[in-house]
């Protein structure tokens, strides 16, 4: 905690904003996007941007696991969790997600499935070996930190034989989204998103390394600079970005230099090489069909991959037209600028899946700005 509150330290903080008032040029603004929840989270938390000067904004990006999760993927699992013998396994936020038709894994289990919530995927090791007369099935979400867990899952079933354990794959890849932000700024019905910078993930770079953004930032003309999840790390990364953008570079750096470097954790990146390969496509809420976006279990695991044990099938479906989820996971719009925002819509009362996980922006902006949004009103 000692080492943590140094990243805390109010009068650093002032310190940055001081230097970040010196240093932006007064005729341009700075539009830089934190690419992942956790950013957005801390920037509200502590109150990033009531320390940046008027001509820095923060763009919301979609790197929230939770949120990027298509709709017919959800409905796909909560069907599977309703069918008998059937023991489905998630971490917490997951349980919350609206699928169509208001539907939830909690619902689901209030119905009587057997659905339950686990902190670590290796939970769900354990729950398969107390239960060999039950289908255990690991609904498995996440970035590129979360994916070299559930590839060790996968590998320890395999070890210790266990035959009713799986893996319903939904793991999905920073590079490709950011790509995809860059390829498309002008999205026809939300019109354009203005990004000039990146804030990068820290956790996830940990397990990639630098090295993936450096083709972003060499082909897009776009500076990316990874930083921590502290409040002194975000303002140390958007004062780096003004840097860069001044001085005409687009380059990647980072400022997160105690938990990252530029060729990541090899141990990792060999677990998740040795049990997913490559989807030709995978569909992400908010951005669409996303070539190479995602993962999929090897044919060597077939035996592990909910997907072909099961057969599931995802089904298109209809999102709810007043919910703005797919806006904001893009960037384009504020959780403001949604009408059912801290009305019908709260994180006790979920309408979509940004308002369930603490990463998601409606949420984020629920729990700190709710009062400045209602004096603003
Ligand atoms: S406030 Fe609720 S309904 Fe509106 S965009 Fe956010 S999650 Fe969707």
């Amino acid at each position: 905690m000692r080492y943590i509150r140094a990243f805390r330290d109010g009068s650093a903080a002032r310190g940055l904003a001081q230097a970040l008032a010196q240093q932006v040029e007064r005729q341009r603004e700075y539009h830089l996007m934190e690419f992942c929840g956790g950013h957005t989270h801390a920037i509200f938390r502590y109150g990033v941007e009531d320390l940046l000067p008027a001509n820095v904004r923060l763009v919301h990006g979609p790197g929230c696991p939770v949120c990027v999760l298509a709709i017919p993927r959800l409905d796909a699992v909560i069907e599977l969790a309703r069918q008998p013998g059937v023991t489905l396994v998630s971490y917490g936020d997951m349980l919350r997600v609206p699928g169509s038709r208001r539907r939830s894994l909690l619902k689901a289990r209030a119905r009587g499935a057997d659905v339950r919530m686990v902190y670590s995927a290796l939970e769900a090791l354990e729950i398969a070996a107390a239960h060999p007369e039950r289908q255990v099935v690991f609904f498995a979400i996440g970035f590129e930190t979360t994916t070299p867990a559930t590839a060790h899952l996968i590998l320890e079933a395999q070890r210790r034989g266990l035959a009713n354990l799986s893996v319903y794959c939904n793991h999905v890849l920073t590079p490709a989204a950011i790509q995809s932000i860059l390829d498309s700024p002008e999205v026809r019905e939300w019109g354009q998103i203005r990004v000039d910078g990146f804030i990068g993930p820290s956790h996830v770079s940990a397990v990639i390394g630098s090295r993936p953004y450096e083709f972003f930032a060499e082909e897009y003309q776009r500076p990316v600079v990874i930083a921590g999840f502290e409040p002194l790390d975000v303002l140390q990364a958007i004062l780096m970005l003004v840097q860069q953008l001044n001085s005409g570079r687009a380059c990647v750096e980072n400022e997160f230099t105690r938990g990252v470097t530029r060729e990541g954790n090899r141990k990792a990146q060999a677990l998740v090489a040795e049990v997913f390969e490559l989807r030709p496509s995978f569909e992400w809420r908010g951005l669409g069909e996303l070539p190479y976006s995602g993962l999929r279990i090897k044919s060597a695991y077939a035996d592990f991959d909910a997907e072909r044990r099961f057969a599931l099938q995802s089904q298109p479906v209809l999102e709810n037209k007043a919910c703005q989820c797919p806006a904001i996971i893009r960037g384009v719009k504020k959780p403001t600028d949604c009408a059912l925002f801290a009305g019908p819509c709260t994180p006790h009362n979920p309408i979509g899946s940004c308002m369930v996980s603490a990463e998601g922006a409606c949420a984020a902006y629920y729990k700190y700005r709710r009062g400045a949004v209602r004096a603003a009103g």
